[in-house]
This record gives structure tokens, sequence and C-alpha cells, in this order.
């Protein structure tokens, strides 16, 4: 790992094709044993309405507090743990502390759903309705106070598989978005197939957009094709003041972005909502 700018971890690690890479097999066996001993850490990013400025979600986005190499960004291990069989284990970590924070949360007479992003074996191994029921009574909560987020790439894999799922997890009354919209290579139909209640754009596009004709022609295309489908939609990356004057001019519902919050430690976030932080433009 080296120390980044921006006071995050980076890993040297790169990607290769052998499974037996020694490198690789060193870093998934720390990885398991940090998941075991509290290193990964429930970040919480607020989405609001572009309306009203109300907080009306949150993003769990996880960090490795590494003892040694300070907070890691999930965009260094992500990618290598849901190509194994550990992203099981990670879901249903951030799952149960999903749960448990939201318990906590309604404790304090906070009501915000959290939404858990799941990777396409999550989906594959469809059993996420099961453990979600499990862990909602134990905390006598309900299927409105989770939210999972989708890649249109997880659905490639395994549409038959993806779609059940996604329609038993609807059916129960979780509420489903499409993540990183645009990004992926999905047919467009997809969309007119699967349960999905809310779009969220790629910040690919949002960061772009004032200054990329073709990313904001994206993103107005996105917002007016889920409100033609009935969706709402979030922009991700919503980052300054101006890109949410643009956004709001399109129309777009939620925003969710720097300019807003960035992804705030989840024992802090009910403090955040209760001072508000974020006031309209
Ligand atoms: P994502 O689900 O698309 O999450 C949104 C990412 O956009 C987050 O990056 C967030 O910090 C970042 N972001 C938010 N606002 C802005 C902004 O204004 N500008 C810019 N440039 N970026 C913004 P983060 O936290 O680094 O997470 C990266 C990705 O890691 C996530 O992308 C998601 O795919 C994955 N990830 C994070 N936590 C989990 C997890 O628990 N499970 C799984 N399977 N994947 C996760
Ligand atoms: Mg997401
Ligand atoms: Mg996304
Ligand atoms: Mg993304």
């Amino acid at each position: 790992f080296q120390a980044r700018q921006d006071g995050l971890s980076t890993m040297v690690y790169a990607p290769v094709a052998d499974p037996y890479d020694p490198q690789r097999l060193a870093l998934l066996g720390e990885f398991r044993h940090a998941l075991g001993a509290g290193q990964i850490e429930l970040y919480c990013q607020p989405k609001v309405a572009m309306a009203s400025g109300a907080v009306i979600g949150a993003e769990a986005l996880v960090r490795w507090r590494h003892p040694a190499r300070g907070l890691v960004p999930p965009s260094e291990f992500i990618p290598l743990i849901e190509s194994t069989e550990l992203i099981h284990a990670l879901t249903a970590h951030v799952l149960r502390e999903a749960v448990r924070q939201s318990y906590a949360w309604r404790q304090e007479g906070m009501a915000v759903p959290i939404a858990v992003n799941l990777s396409t074996r999550n989906l594959n191994a469809g059993n996420i309705a099961h453990q979600l029921q499990t862990l909602l009574a134990d905390w006598g909560g309900s299927p409105d106070w989770i939210g999972l987020e989708i890649t249109e790439s997880s659905l490639i894999a395994d549409p038959g598989t993806s779609i059940a799922q996604l329609n038993a997890l609807s059916q129960l009354g979780f509420q489903l978005f499409i993540d990183d919209f645009g990004t992926g290579y999905s047919s467009l139909n997809y969309l007119t197939m699967l349960p999905v209640d809310v779009i969220k754009i790629d910040h690919g596009f949002t960061t772009t957009m004032l200054t990329d004709k073709r990313a904001a022609a994206i993103v107005k295309a996105t917002i007016d094709l889920a409100h033609d489908l009935g969706m709402a939609v979030v922009a991700e990356g919503t980052a300054s003041r101006e890109i949410w004057d643009a956004l709001a001019g399109y129309g777009c519902d939620e925003a969710q972005g720097f300019y807003v919050a960035p992804p705030l430690p989840a024992g802090e976030f009910a403090d955040w909502v209760r001072n508000r932080a974020f006031r309209m433009p």
C-alpha cells in the first residue's frame, strides 16, 4: 500500500489472472481476518430530495480501517473480494451492520433507509431475501429499513436468477436501485423487465456534465427515461452547487455527492442529519 494525496491508503496489488498468486492469496487471508477483527467499517452517504433538501436515504459504503495502512477505500479491495466467495461474508457483514444501525437510528427517532450494494455473486447465490428477513426479524425491523443497489453488469451473468431474486426482494418490500447506470452493457429493455424503483446516474457522468456535452446528454436522457418508465432518479457525484443547479434544471429527483456530504462514519450520520449540515442552495 502507498499513501495517497487524499489521505486514504492505496494498494500496490495489481489483479492477475493466476488465482494462486501469492500476493492475491495473502490479501484474501488478510481481508478474512479484517472482517472478523472489526476492521471493515460502514460509512453512510446521505441522499437528499432535490425539491426540499430533506434526507431521504443513506448509502452504506465500506472502508477498511487497516491497522498499518490507514483507511483503505473500497475501490482498492472490493473488485478482488467480489471475484471470490468471500463476497458473501462481506455482504453478510454489511447487511448486519446496516440493520443494526437502522435499529439504533429508530431508537433515536430517525427513520432513514440504508441502501446496501450487492455484487453479482450475491444475487446469483439466491439467499439474500432469506438473510434479510432473518436479520430484520432479529431486530424487529421491516423491509423499508433497507434498500439494495444492483449494477447493470450484475444482471448479465445470470439474468434469469437475478430477475427472480429481484422480483422476490421487491415483493417483500425492499426498495431496489440500479447503480452506475449507463456504465454497463445491458440492454435498455432490461429496465422494463426489472422491478426497479430508482435509477442511480453514475458519478462519471454527473461530475463531467458541465464541461462535457455528451455526459450532459446522457444525464438528461436518463432522467427523462426514468420518469417515462415511472421510476425516480438519484444523481451520484453531485459534487458542486453548479452541478446541483444543472440537475435541478433537468428535473432530477434526488442528489448524492460531496456537495451534500461525503460518506460519513455510520455513527456520525444521525448527528449530521440533526444538525442540518446541508442547506438547500
Ligand atoms: P457506488 O455504489 O457507485 O458508490 C458511490 C461512490 O461514489 C462512492 O465511492 C462515493 O464515495 C462516491 N461519491 C459520492 N459522491 C461523490 C462525488 O461527489 N464525487 C465523486 N467523484 N464521487 C462521489 P466509494 O465509497 O469509494 O465506493 C466505491 C464503490 O465500491 C461503490 O460504488 C461500490 O460499487 C463499491 N462498494 C462500496 N461498499 C460496498 C459494499 O459494501 N459492497 C459492495 N459489493 N460494494 C461496495
Ligand atoms: Mg452504490
Ligand atoms: Mg454508483
Ligand atoms: Mg459508481
